[in-house]
């Protein structure tokens, strides 16, 4: 079977294909962490290979909170690739400071609400070529 990189919607996860591998290794058990600069000590959202900031490729990763805020939100209700479900929430959540872009899941779009409570609730999604399961990291409402 011949695999599309262009077709395939998710970032391949595993240490052959990204220095950040380990954030989705967290992921997949339940824990939301980003880089922070040895350097600097700035940490980053999203996860870099290097600082911003002074340029270091030094880093190491710390954990964030399991639980945020909304900061904003849309829904989308048609036009998604195939496969996903609709209605599918994307949203801007704050934690410790950064604000994540991710998928809400289990929320009901018309009860949504500005500066609400959500949870950590990484979602899996389709393995990689080789087989190796993926994760995103989702929240879902409190
Ligand atoms: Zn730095």
């Amino acid at each position: 079977m011949t695999y599309f990189r262009a077709l395939d919607p998710f970032p391949l996860e595993s240490a052959d294909d990204t220095t950040l591998h380990e954030f989705y290794a967290h992921l997949g058990r339940g824990r939301l962490v980003t880089t922070q600069c040895r350097g600097c000590g700035r940490s980053a959202w999203p996860p870099r290979g290097f600082c911003p900031e002074c340029g270091s490729a030094v880093f190491q990763w710390v954990d964030l909170a399991s639980e945020g805020t909304v900061h904003a939100f849309t829904v989308q209700e048609t036009g998604l690739p195939a496969g996903f479900e609709a209605p599918r929430v994307f949203a801007i959540v704050k934690v410790d400071g950064h604000r994540v872009f991710t998928v809400l899941t289990g929320a009901e779009p018309a009860a949504l609400k500005v500066g609400q409570r959500v949870r950590l609730a990484p979602l899996r999604v389709a393995d990689d070529p080789r087989g190796n399961p993926r994760w995103l990291a989702a929240f879902t409402p409190l």
